[in-house]
């Protein structure tokens, strides 16, 4: 089956009682057992539910893992995963990780003893340099935010498994339309369902996958155990999205390079940083493991120019935070998404002031052209 078949056929795609082709939703929190000690299919909602077993069935073939696990918000998914380490256990964390993912390791796991070096995941040698006894994983992304940068997915695996240390992909950008990291030797995925797989801005949800069955087991656990699943008429809803991700993100692709051709012609803009982009410095990279390079795009205007009047000046484009639905958004890091990141330690980390970050929806080509430029105008 092709990626696009997978989409709509793969996992459970039909009610196994009835037939009907959209999974209803099950929303009993218990189920009738025919008797004691049965060991039934079905039993407590937050263990299992019809509901989300169709979703984490569809997200485990889709990125080619044996389980998958779906949580109520990307950040809960990453916390569960994480929670499968212990006290005095090592982990080495990409140093441009989304910032609530962040807060996560320094102001929660931190304190149950877990401990963290973070590096430059473009650099082979600090990776490895980073290695201690303790070790147990590697958690990174690609492409990150909002710098894009690019992590060679199946370098960093083949050094972590020569160690014994299992790799952790947050696959938020690229969604497994453009990369399967397990594919690339990654023990597990994790995702921000919240981004392009609910992909319409109307739900919080994460999904966490492996091929591992030991991980699998203890995801499984941990899921059950801290109880942040995600409930049946949100997981029918992340279904719902994830079944038209081909036919989105296709159009996401194509305005995208449009954008992408517009910025690197006009004399307002300074720098554009986009992994499809040949002039961009993980091109190569992205080329060899991604099978496109995802909508999202961040750029500089030239000094002098102001980034805030730009994207006021947006007529449709939305300015808020967030990414990956269906409508355009745009945003000023530092002053938004990482504006809780200390400004030394933001501009270190290549995050300018004046950087920008657009997340090109599905709308027609020619009306995003038209706005960009139009407020490029204006400048
Ligand atoms: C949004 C995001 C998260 C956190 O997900 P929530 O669903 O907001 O909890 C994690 N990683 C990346 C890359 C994200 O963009």
């Amino acid at each position: 089956m092709k990626f696009n078949t997978k989409l709509i056929h793969a996992g459970i795609s039909e009610d196994q009682t009835t037939g009907a082709v959209s999974i209803p939703i099950y929303r009993a929190s218990t189920f009738h057992q025919k008797r004691v000690g049965g060991q039934p299919q079905w039993e407590y909602s937050r263990s299992g539910n019809p509901t989300r077993a169709a979703v984490e069935k569809l997200i485990a073939d889709l990125e080619e893992g044996t389980a998958g696990f779906a949580f109520s918000s990307g950040s809960a998914a990453i916390h569960a995963v994480l929670s499968a380490f212990s006290a005095g256990d090592h982990i080495i964390v990409g140093n441009d990780v989304y910032g609530g993912t962040f807060r996560l390791i320094n102001q929660v796991l931190k304190r149950f003893g877990l401990t963290f070096t973070t590096v430059d995941m473009q650099d082979l040698e600090q990776v490895e340099q980073a290695i201690n006894e303790h070790t147990v994983a590697i958690y990174f992304e690609t492409p990150t935010n909002p710098l894009l940068k690019i992590t060679d997915i199946k370098t960093v695996t083949t050094l972590a498994k020569a160690h014994n240390i299992k790799t952790i992909v947050d696959n938020t950008f690229a969604t497994p339309y453009n990369q399967t990291p397990l594919t690339l030797g990654a023990d597990v995925v994790v995702h921000s369902a919240t981004k392009y797989l609910g992909g319409h801005s109307d739900l919080v949800a994460g999904l966490a996958v492996t091929n591992d069955e030991e991980l699998a087991q203890q995801i499984g656990f941990l899921q059950n155990s801290i109880g942040a699943v995600l409930g049946p008429d949100d997981s029918w809803l992340l279904q719902r999205g994830i079944k038209t991700l081909g036919a989105r993100m296709r159009v996401h692709h194509e305005n995208t390079a449009a954008i992408v051709d517009l910025l690197k012609q006009d004399s307002h803009v300074a720098k554009v940083y986009y992994p499809g982009d040949p002039d961009f410095s993980g091109y190569d990279v992205a080329k060899k493991q991604m099978t496109h390079f995802g909508a999202m795009i961040s750029f500089e205007l030239q000094d002098g120019l102001d980034p805030k009047q730009f994207v006021e000046q947006l007529h449709f484009i939305d300015l808020a935070e967030s990414l990956g639905g269906i409508e355009s958004l745009i945003e000023i890091p530092a002053v938004m998404t990482h504006g809780s990141i200390p400004r030394d330690v933001r501009l270190a980390s290549g995050i300018k002031d004046e950087l920008i970050r657009l997340s090109v929806g599905i709308e027609d080509e020619e009306d995003l052209v038209e706005d960009v430029q139009q407020s490029l105008n204006q400048l």
